[in-house]
This record gives C-alpha cells, sequence and structure tokens, in this order.
C-alpha cells in the first residue's frame, strides 16, 4: 500500500501524547523561572543528559542545591521523540576501537554496557512505567549487499574477547523473530532494550521534582556567563551556581564553542495504530529493537497494545543551518518513513498510520558522544551522541555529577572525557557539502534496498565522510 496522504502531525510526538495523558507524567507543576535565583549547580536542557545529570548529583549529594532549566518541557526533544532503542555500545564497537584503543574500547563498551540494565532496574526501583523490555537488538540485512556486513563487528569483539555479546542469526532464524519478506540474516546484540521514551523522559522528571530538584520548564537559557560563578541568563531572571552542566543536545549547534564539532540531521518516526494480531502473525513478540544495515537506517520496534513504531535516519530538511518547525514534523519525510513501514511489514497494509514527527539528531564526527570541561574549570558539557542517546545519556549523567562534583572516580576519566571529535569543515562549505554527502548516502542506500546499480559518483560521495577520517557513512 502507498500513502500519498501525509501521516497526522504529532504534538511533539505521540509518546508525548501518549504520556501526558497520564496524570503521574504530566504532574508535578514546573514553572518558568521568574526573577534571579542561585544553586550549587545548574543544569542546562531538561533532556535525558540533564536529567539523569541531576539524578546522579541528588544519589551522590541528596542535600546539593539542583536548578533545571528547560526551553520547552521536560523530555519536549529528541528524549520524549526517540525510537526508545535503548543500547550501549555494542553496535559501534568497530568504531569504539578505532577511536579510542583496545583498552579504553573495552572499558567503555563494559560501562555503557550496563546502562540498559540499570535503566530497567531504576524503572522499577522509582515506580515508572516506561514499558522497558530487554528484548535485545537486532541488526538486519535488507538486501544483499547487507549480508555479512556484521562481520567487521564481530571481528572486532573476536580482538576483544567478547564475541558472546553478539549472535549471528540465519535468515530462517531472522523470519522466527520477525517474518518480513524483506528480512535476511541479521545479527542479534542479547543486552538491549527498548523503552516509551517519554514515559522515562517524565517519569525521570517527576522523581527530579520529588528529590528536590528545582525544574523550571519553558525557560530558555539566553547566555551563559562564565567565571568564578556561573550566570545562566534568560528573559525572565538569572541562575547564577558554582558549577554549570550543559546537556542541551543538537541546540549546543548554537554555541560558538561547540559549532565545529557538532552538526544537525534529522531523524523522523511513524506509528500505526494498535494492530496485535498482525504482530503475533509477525511473530515479532519478542520485543527486539530491529534496525537495518544502512547508514541512514530504519529502525521499528513494537508496543504493548500491538502497534508498530518505525523510524528512518539520516534526513536533513533542509541545509542543517539551524533548528526549525521542520525537524518536528516534514509532510513529505513523513509519508516516506509511512510508505517504507507498509513496504517492510506489508501485512499491515490497511492498519492506519496514527501519527508522524521528527526531531534533531546532534552529530559528532567520530560517532560517539563527548564530554568535557570549559570555563574556569566549572562548565561541564556532554554532546553529540549521534542518534545513540537513551542508553549511552544513562553513563553521561554519570560522567557529568563526577564533573560537576569534581569526584576523583572513575567516571570523570573515562575515554569518552576530554577527547573533542574532528572538527567539520567552516560554513559556507559545510552545510551544502553534509546535504551532498547526506544525499548521496540515501541514495545508496535506496538503491541497494531497490536492487538497483549504485553509480560510482554516488559511492565515491557516499564515502567522502570516511575517507576524510570522520566515522559516519559506509566504509
Ligand atoms: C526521531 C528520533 C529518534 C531517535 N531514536 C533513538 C533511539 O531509538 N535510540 C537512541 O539511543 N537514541 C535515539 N535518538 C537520539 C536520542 O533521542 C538522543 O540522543 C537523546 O535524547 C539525547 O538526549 P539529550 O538530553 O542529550 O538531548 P535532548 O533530548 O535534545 O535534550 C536537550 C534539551 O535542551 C533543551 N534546550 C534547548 N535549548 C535550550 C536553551 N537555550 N535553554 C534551555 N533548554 C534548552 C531542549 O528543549 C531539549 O529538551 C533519536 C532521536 C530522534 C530525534
Amino acid at each position: 500500500m502507498q500513502t500519498t496522504e501525509a501521516p497526522r502531525p504529532a504534538e511533539r510526538s505521540w509518546w508525548l501524547e501518549e504520556a501526558l495523558m497520564l496524570p503521574e507524567f504530566l504532574t508535578p507543576e514546573a514553572p518558568a523561572l521568574h526573577g534571579d535565583t542561585s544553586a550549587e549547580v545548574v543544569v542546562l536542557g531538561g533532556g535525558y543528559t540533564g536529567m539523569w545529570t541531576a539524578w546522579f548529583l541528588k544519589e551522590r549529594r541528596p542535600e546539593l542545591d539542583v536548578v533545571l532549566l528547560e526551553a520547552d518541557i521536560c523530555g519536549g526533544g529528541p528524549s520524549g521523540r526517540n525510537g526508545g532503542f535503548c543500547d550501549g555500545w555494542w553496535e559501534k564497537i568497530r568504531d569504539v576501537r578505532e577511536v579510542y584503543g583496545d583498552d579504553d574500547a573495552m572499558e567503555l563498551l563494559m560501562t555503557c554496557g550496563r546502562s540498559p540494565t540499570e535503566i530497567g532496574t531504576w524503572c522499577r526501583a522509582n515506580g515508572i512505567d516506561a514499558w522497558f523490555r530487554h528484548g535485545g537488538d537486532l541488526a538486519v540485512a535488507t538486501n544483499p549487499t547487507h549480508e555479512g556486513g556484521w562481520e567487521g563487528s564481530l571481528e572486532a569483539a573476536r580482538a576483544l574477547g567478547v564475541e558472546d555479546e553478539y549472535q549471528v542469526l540465519s535468515p530462517d532464524d531472522v523470519q522466527k523473530r520477525c517474518a518480513s519478506p524483506r528480512f535476511g540474516g541479521g545479527v542479534l546484540i542479547a543486552d538491549a532494550a527498548t523503552v516509551h521514551p517519554a514515559r522515562l523522559a517524565r517519569g525521570l522528571r517527576r522523581r527530579l521534582i520529588e528529590e528536590g530538584v528545582r525544574i523550571f520548564e519553558h525557560t530558555s537559557v539566553t547566555r551563559l556567563g562564565m567565571g568564578k560563578t556561573v550566570a545562566a541568563e534568560t528573559p525572565s531572571g538569572t541562575v547564577r551556581a558554582t558549577e554549570a552542566v550543559i546537556g542541551l543536545g543538537a541546540w549546543a549547534t548554537w554555541w560558538k564553542a561547540f559549532r565545529p564539532r557538532l552538526t544537525l540531521r534529522g531523524s523522523y518516526m511513524v506509528v500505526t495504530e494498535p494492530a496485535p494480531e498482525r504482530i503475533d502473525e509477525l511473530g515479532w513478540t519478542g520485543g527486539e529493537a530491529i534496525r537495518d544495515l544502512r547508514s541512514s537506517i530504519h529502525y521499528g520496534r513494537t508496543t504493548p497494545d500491538g502497534r508498530i513504531a518505525l523510524g528512518l535516519g539520516g534526513l536533513q530538511p533542509d541545509l542543517a543551518r539551524r533548528i526549525d518547525h521542520r525537524y518536528d514534523y516534514e509532510a513529505r519525510y513523513a509519508r516516506r518513513v509511512a510508505n517504507d513501514l507498509y513496504r517492510m511489514f506489508p501485512s499491515f497494509e490497511g492498519v492506519p498510520i496514527e501519527a508522524a514527527w521528527g526531531g534533531p539528531i546532534n552529530v559528532s564526527g567520530f560517532t560517539m558522544p563527548f564530554f568535557g570541561t570549559v570555563g574556569k574549570g566549572n562548565v561541564h558539557f556532554g554532546l553529540g551522541f549521534t542518534g545513540n542517546g537513551v542508553g549511552p545519556s544513562h553513563l553521561g549523567g554519570k560522567i557529568l555529577a563526577s564533573l560537576a562534583l569534581h569526584a576523583e572516580d572513575g567516571f570523570g576519566r573515562l575515554a569518552v572525557v576530554g577527547r573533542t571529535p574532528k572538527r567539520f569543515p567552516p560554513e559556507p562549505f559545510r552545510s551544502p557539502g553534509a546535504f551532498v554527502v547526506n544525499a548521496a548516502i540515501r541514495r545508496k542506500d535506496d538503491r541497494e534496498d531497490e536492487g538497483r546499480r549504485v553509480g560510482r559518483l554516488t559511492r565515491a560521495i557516499a564515502r567522502l565522510p570516511r575517507r576524510l577520517g570522520y566515522k559516519l557513512g559506509p566504509r
């Protein structure tokens, strides 16, 4: 079935619409800031990174006075809009090894590998029903060029002695887990989960308020004054604090210091109406998070009431110079993802798409986030999750809490701290260049999925980022 009508735009995301109908995710109130105040730590951004940081700060120092400032509502950005794939870094093992070397790579993989389980434990301990399900992460081939595409990861895993984390599945094995006619063989990472992203974000928000964190929503920081005391200025007041933590995700691209190291992409999702009997027919009952092996990936998962939510990454609504409404919703991409869903799961024909939405992705040149400290040693940041932040932002919160407390523990010394990714080229080359390269990557992926030949020029442009030393795009 081909959809020509664009699906309904969700209010931020279908996940947030669902969560905010429930009082436990709507309340308590978090007013906008009016007037000046002070705190020991001010956190900028109410996504997972900012909120996990506030959580770990209070866990370690319950008496600490923490203020969190969020321009929209907590979870209103990608943290409440994402696919809910909750992984460590196992999927990136090859790049992680190349960037950090074997010893640091192992430490990072093992440390972040604990986050999915710990998030599930946190939800249970805090009474947050975020639909946490430990169903694994399944990467599947959707065309012959993908088959065996996991070999590089397996080789890296063997070199590090962690090959048990991966299970290669034959096409028959994959069909038993999800009978899409488009799926070939695949590889399963068992230690991965799915969550309801907005329930997790809003649940975190509720628990933070209960623990005494002062959260101000609809409060946009317009300037951060650096010095022995930092001053987070907003149109309606200033927060002065000893330490500041920046968890602004894609919005950090407006910051001059970070702009060279971050670039923007869009990711867009749709969700169907419930059709639990068709999920049963597909045999997709194990809760697997399924993605294909394209560079501009499709990622899909089910919900407890029998929906499919599918997303497509690597899209760009414009030259990506700023974040505007096109990152929330773009009709042509909503249609595209809806059609991809029906192609991937033809048995869902006739099941309407309930809603569509999108969000900005902050991309770092080495595909991993980076953490560090600027100013007078009291402004800390965690950025560049590159479309993989649900699990890693939990570790990010521990790292940033350690940095803000100047704690001499292992988190502040992990190899993701203090290592900055390669700069992206400056404007005016950067935005048009990224646009052309992303279009070539998508074209290559699409043509391979359609069984068509990929031209040499397209292939060469798609591989340009890797040739220039970035860990982005196809090898
Ligand atoms: C459609 C989509 C699907 C995705 N799917 C997945 C997935 O399945 N698995 C996965 O691991 N990752 C996924 N991601 C990425 C993941 O959502 C992010 O990596 C993660 O949410 C980053 O969290 P964060 O807290 O760093 O940033 P954000 O969630 O972006 O939070 C930053 C916050 O800062 C606020 N802010 C901005 N400017 C200001 C300001 N001036 N003052 C105050 N506040 C401000 C924003 O409103 C926002 O709430 C997806 C992203 C998108 C968009």
